[in-house]
């Protein structure tokens, strides 16, 4: 079958990173264009300003695939799906729930295929605490997510500007884990959400979690931006039976009680664009909001704390 003709829209640190090296080496898709404000293409494929300008000009190409940050995403969405195009988007999806409720529909008016992706959730030691949670039930489960913002979002002001999510940019991450693997609803009980003063949005955030259920697991996550000893994206369970799972490196390790069960390496994005492929052989859409809900939640609950003020 000949290969897929896509798009990119935004061409910043995660499509140089990840999606542009995974689309090259896709056997299901071929870039065809990019879309960028600042005129950045790849591999001689045409460049346009505006996603209008390649709609028109190469009718062709049916697929996009939008890394722009979420602040413009829901207008990008909307237009490429009015342009007849199945989209692919980055997390965090939009900016609101009511954004990405607006896009679900919208999707399902125009016909066309909606998927909007959790990398963090490719992960087979991801999957396998899924199993072990599911069979054993949570006791307790702590998330520590830190990470240098100066490294994983290098001179990026929009992080810092209100729909920026701040230090729950890479949060959301841990929480698009942590609501795939838990096998029962949870929800925000308090967040304390500490601001640099001259900025917009969080750089360290505490959350406690709370549940239904009678017997009252222990829930708890902090997130931080400013580590700069290398980054800790890790999830402790105890499960019900007593034993003790450690996912870490943002769920490609998997420990169970000290022995390490799965390591591997970093095949998110390609397992996303497969799922793509699958998804568009299938014509179906696929929207997880359950991250973005809570995250939401963190903010609605959130007291919030100044802190030092943040300069790159
Ligand atoms: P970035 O480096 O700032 O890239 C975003 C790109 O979007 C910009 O370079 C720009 O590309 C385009 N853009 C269009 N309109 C824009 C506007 N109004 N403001 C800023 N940029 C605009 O950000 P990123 O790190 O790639 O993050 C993009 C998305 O990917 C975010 O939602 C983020 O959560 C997600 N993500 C990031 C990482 C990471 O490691 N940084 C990892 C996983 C996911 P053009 O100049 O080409 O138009």
């Amino acid at each position: 079958m000949a290969k897929r003709k896509i798009a990119i829209i935004g061409v910043g640190k995660i499509a140089v990173d990840q999606h542009l090296p995974v689309i090259d080496a896709s056997s299901d898709f071929e870039l065809a264009a990019t879309v960028s404000t600042r005129g950045v293409g790849h591999n001689g494929k045409p460049v346009f300003k505006t996603p209008g300008a390649l709609y028109a000009a190469m009718p062709d190409v049916s697929l996009v695939s939008i890394c722009t940050p979420p602040g413009i995403r829901h207008q990008y969405v909307r237009e490429a799906l009015d342009a007849g195009k199945d989209v692919m988007l980055e997390k965090p999806p939009t900016t609101t729930i009511s954004e990405l409720d607006d896009l679900v529909a919208h999707g399902k008016k125009t016909g066309r295929v909606l998927y909007q992706t959790w990398h963090s959730q490719f992960n087979p030691a991801v999957d396998r605490t899924k199993d072990i949670l599911a069979a054993e039930g949570v006791a307790s489960a702590r998330i520590d997510w830190r990470e240098s913002v100066r490294k994983w979002h290098p001179g990026q002001d929009w992080v810092w500007e209100v729909g920026g999510f701040g230090v729950c940019d890479p949060g959301i991450n841990a929480l698009s884990i942590f609501t795939k693997v838990m096998p029962f609803p949870v929800f925000v009980e308090a967040s304390k959400l500490t601001f640099p003063a001259n900025r917009q949005t969080p750089v360290d955030v505490e959350i406690t979690f709370k549940s239904g259920e009678a017997h009252k697991p222990k829930l708890s996550a902090g997130f931080n931006w400013l580590e700069e000893s290398g980054e800790i994206w890790t999830i402790r369970f105890e499960t019900g039976k007593g034993n003790v799972i450690l996912l870490e490196g943002g769920g490609r390790s998997l420990t169970v009680n000290g022995e390490l069960v799965i390591k591997h390496g970093d095949g998110e994005y390609a397992a996303m664009y497969e799922r793509f492929a699958r998804l568009l052989d299938r014509h179906e859409s696929d929207v997880d909001a359950a991250p973005l809900r809570l995250m939401s939640d963190v903010f609605l609950m959130g007291a919030r704390v100044n802190g030092p003020d943040f300069e790159w």
